[in-house]
């Protein structure tokens, strides 16, 4: 087992070719309003000196075409050949329009209306050699594709299919193609189908990952490393974009560290094998938890534990080891002690393709023994930590793999720091939902508040609300759609007014921003889901 970028065509933007015979490109995407030209310049030259490989910028309407021809002209006055990638929904006509200036055009088949529509652009593109990119989001998929698939992951991937096809058949191969998803679930899902699709019918694409609406800080970055290392581990991704609720040059270094990770990659691990030689596969379609045995509090259903922060029932064995430790004798025993788990300790960097092979091992074996994954990271800095930890074990965890988790570091954290980074990743995979889930867009030239403040205040009174999946999107145009799986939405809509969800059906519009949050908070009493905030004891 090795690692190996999956083989893509090359895809020429600008001057920085994207593809698997490039480095993966980091790329941001700007917050300013796009006609506020000095502010957006600006903004763009921050990004561009934190790292981007590409930057992007919203197209709103048709008068925002030519601030984003001036923007692309003043930056590059400015000496930055960096492409620049336009942004555009609902309206074709801004598509083949910004075309004339841009790198890059971003579409998204959801609110593109007849994909047909796609011709005139191709045409356009291939006249200026600009490219495009198909980007699917899990929120906006169009009524046909509903209607079919509902929002599922295979919806994604086909909608997305249905552009590509027809890019092929008018000849036009300079695409990028995205799946996007708050949920990260739903995008390692939709994006493996995608590749299965395009591999099917032959297509080689490159791709673009992100997890949309991460939010922001740990749970942002937990969530965006889950999403994004798991795919990148097994050698999806072409470029990568990290979203988050803060100014975009905090992106950057986050998704600089998630290129690093995937250097660390490349040793080789022994094949899975059977005791005939047989390759054992893994199946990545499979999609349910691996089934394990009760075992005191822990397995079965039991939601993951963490270590040091759950209380373990005292009867339950731990038997340590690692990869060189593996053999039938042990499995046999983890088989036979039914109070025996097995804590397993990964030996190799490429921690998510070790750990399929464990799992492999034990399925082969049918052992039902439940499994403690002890990953010891060696990080002086907090964010690194968060990021090693989460793309290593995301992976594991949204496959079904892991009955609890022990995260240690050789430089002093807090234990808090940890069992929270914990905590967060099992978020993430939705292995256990133990804190509030935030769905915050990461802003955009539509966006008429501080978003990053009103998450702040909204994170401060909500807190509390263990499992609840709140939205706070910038704009009404696309933060419903996007908020997907929220349980209750705070959406801007207009200078200092905003309108609230309960689930996807709006409940209040056009509420002054100074009082929204105190009537988001009597929307969820009334609904039932608010707690009184209590101390917990430690655990
Ligand atoms: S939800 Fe609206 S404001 Fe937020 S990033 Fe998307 S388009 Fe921009």
């Amino acid at each position: 087992m090795k690692y190996r970028r999956r083989p893509t065509h090359d895809v020429i933007i600008g001057n920085v070719p994207m593809g698997s015979n490039f480095p993966i490109r980091v790329q941001s995407m700007a917050n300013k309003r796009t006609s506020d030209i000095k502010e957006s310049v600006a903004q763009c030259i921050r990004i561009l000196q934190s790292g981007a490989d590409y930057v992007r910028f919203t197209v709103p309407s048709m008068s925002d075409v030519e601030a984003f021809a001036t923007i692309k002209k003043e930056v590059l006055q400015q000496g930055y050949q960096t492409p620049i990638i336009a942004d555009v929904h609902f309206n074709p006509e801004i598509a083949v329009s910004v075309a004339q200036f841009a790198d890059k055009v971003r579409i998204n088949p959801g609110n593109f209306g007849d994909p047909l529509h796609i011709i005139k652009l191709i045409n356009i593109c291939r006249e200026r050699g600009v490219a495009i990119r198909i980007g699917v989001n899990h929120g906006s998929l169009s009524a046909k594709i509903m209607e079919k698939f509902g929002d599922t992951p295979a919806g994604m991937a086909e909608s997305a299919m249905e552009y590509l096809r027809i890019c092929r058949e008018h000849q036009f191969d300079q695409v990028v193609v995205s799946m996007k998803a708050s949920n990260v679930r739903v995008m390692i899902y939709a994006t493996r189908m995608l590749v299965k699709m395009m591999e099917a019918e032959g297509m080689k694409f490159p791709l673009h990952l992100g997890v949309t609406e991460a939010g922001e800080g740990e749970d942002g970055r937990v969530k965006s490393a889950v999403g994004i290392g798991t795919l990148l581990a097994d050698g999806i991704g072409d470029t990568i974009r990290v979203s988050l609720t803060e100014e975009p040059e905090a992106e950057l270094p986050v998704a600089v560290k998630l290129l690093d990770y995937v250097q660390r990659l490349s040793a080789a691990l022994p094949l899975p094998v059977d005791e005939t030689g047989n390759r054992l596969l893994f199946d990545l379609f499979n999609f349910s938890r691996r089934k394990t045995r009760i075992t005191g509090n822990l397995g079965g259903n039991f939601p993951p534990v963490v270590f040091g922060f759950d209380q373990l029932d005292e009867h339950i064995q731990f038997s340590h080891a690692s990869f060189d430790e593996i053999n039938d004798s042990l499995i046999h025993e983890l088989s036979v002690q039914k109070m025996k788990i097995l804590v397993y300790t990964p030996k190799y960097a490429n921690v998510q393709a070790e750990l399929r092979w464990l799992n492999l091992q034990l399925l082969h074996q049918e052992c039902d023994a439940p499994v403690m994954i002890k990953l010891n990271l060696n990080e002086p800095d907090i964010e690194d930590f968060m990021i090693r930890a989460a793309a290593d074990l995301g992976g594991s965890f949204i496959d079904g793999f892991g009955d609890g988790l022990w995260l240690t570091n050789s430089y002093p954290m807090p234990l808090e720091k940890i069992h929270s980074v914990a905590l967060g990743i099992l978020q993430a995979c939705r292995a256990r939902m133990s804190k509030t889930e935030y769905i915050s867009c990461p802003s955009c030239g539509r966006t008429h508040f501080n978003l990053m403040d009103t998450l702040a205040r909204i994170k401060a009174a909500t807190s509390h609300l263990k499992g609840l999946k709140i939205g706070v999107m910038g704009c009404i145009v696309n933060g419903p759609g996007e908020m997907a799986d929220a349980d209750y939405g705070y959406v801007g809509a207009g200078k200092g007014k905003i309108t609230l969800y309960k689930a996807k059906d709006v409940v209040k519009r056009g509420i002054p921003e100074e009082q929204a949050l105190a009537e988001l908070i009597a929307l969820i009493k009334e609904n039932g889901d608010w707690k009184e905030e209590v101390e917990s004891p430690s655990p």
